[in-house]
């Protein structure tokens, strides 16, 4: 088994020196990538942080202003890489589980970085549920790895860097006035995200088409209970220029959804319905498409195969992200090539980002050219 894994080493090593000849980029040489193998060991380390949002943020079901976030890191044969777990509190992981959680792994058992799908498969069964402390593990692992490639995960996976979308700027719920100066704010952007699913939804519309006639999708966070007011509504939406709608109607109404998507007018997408890789499959005839999410499904690895799955079915995806700092975004945005929408302005929304990394330019995912999931650590 080691003779096999060194070799693989070798030939992986050679293969992505072959193909860097004329860019310029340094890579790592054979024997030191070999060596790293036989002596180093990854150690992971965590640290709490506290995102402060810019804007009290309220959806159909919460207001917050901030959001805790768990900050990993691997360190490995002279490398130090990079993870996040983001924790909205209404999805039940805290700085206290994640903690707990992130206490009981050890990576110095595993040999082989490169050996994504057994360590992780090692961590996720280390407990059930923990999506965002396990995706803070998988992020890190992916960017070690990328480093050790000395490559960004959008040519590990072969994704156009190029072909990035734009994302949507989300405007909460909130007061005529305050929607009606975040969309003037939110000028550089091609798309809006629109939060519904309480009674002023017509006024967020309105207030929105007051001061721009830019596409607009709306999420409705499970908030309409009624297929038939859902279809209405939806109907409605589209005369005003809503290009989506995302999670309409609660998770568990799956027949009300099947129903409802098979009339309407515009595509939906499943997102609080939608965790890991079985859930794309049990989507499939009940939402045009999906919304996947690091924090969700348990990092890039998940997230990759949901992309493969869902494209594979012929249906739609779109990327989110929660409130997060500029490593869990960019960490994302390696899959957004690949996506018909992005919604990756996590970052945007925090005043205190811990990273530098994939920026929203004129509007549009743009990343990297460094190695891993691009990021440098700026806090
Ligand atoms: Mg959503």
């Amino acid at each position: 088994m080691k003779s096999d894994r060194r070799d693989f080493l070798k030939t992986s090593s050679l293969l992505a020196s072959a193909s860097m000849i004329g860019t310029g980029i340094s890579l790592p040489s054979t024997d030191t990538l070999v060596r790293a193998t036989k002596h180093a060991r990854m150690k992971l380390s965590f640290r709490p942080y506290t995102l402060e949002l810019k804007h009290v943020f309220t959806i159909a079901t919460s207001s917050r202003t901030t959001t805790p976030v768990m900050l990993t890191e691997i360190e490995y044969d002279g490398i130090t890489a990079f993870g996040e777990a983001s924790m909205p509190p209404y999805l039940g992981e805290s700085h206290e589980t994640a903690s707990a959680f992130l206490s009981k792994i050890d990576l110095s058992k595993h040999e082989n970085p490169f050996e994504l799908e057994t360590i992780l498969k090692d961590v996720d069964a280390i407990a059930p549920g923990n999506p965002a402390a396990k995706a803070a593990v998988d992020i890190a692992l992916h960017d070690l790895v990328g480093r050790l490639l000395n490559q960004p995960w959008y040519n590990v996976w072969g994704f156009d860097k190029q072909a990035t979308p734009y994302t949507s700027f989300t405007i909460g719920i909130d007061t005529e006035e305050v929607v009606r100066q975040k969309t003037r704010e939110a000028e550089e952007f091609k798309i809006l995200k629109v939060k519904l699913g309480r009674d002023t939804d017509k006024m967020m519309i309105e207030t929105i088409r007051s001061v721009t006639d830019k596409p607009i999708c709306v999420d409705v966070n499970q908030g309409w209970k009624d297929r038939s007011f859902a279809l209405d509504a939806i109907h409605w939406l589209k005369e005003k220029g809503v290009v989506f709608v995302e999670q309409p109607m609660p998770k568990e109404s799956i027949d009300d959804m099947a129903w409802l998507t098979e009339r309407s007018p515009l595509p939906t997408f499943g997102d609080e319905s939608i965790q890991g890789l079985a859930d794309v499959k049990k989507a499939y005839g009940v939402y045009s498409g999906v919304n996947i999410k690091l924090m969700k499904c348990g990092g890039m690895r998940e997230a990759h195969k949901m992309l493969m799955l869902a494209r594979s079915l012929g249906m739609k995806v779109m990327l989110g992200c929660m409130t997060e700092t500029s490593c869990a975004i960019s960490a994302a945005s390696h899959l957004s090539p690949m996506v018909d929408f992005a919604d990756l302005d996590g970052a945007l929304l925090i005043s205190n980002d811990a990273f530098d990394g994939t920026k929203i330019i004129d509007g549009r995912v743009t990343l990297t050219d460094r190695p891993g999931i691009g990021v440098k650590k700026i806090r």
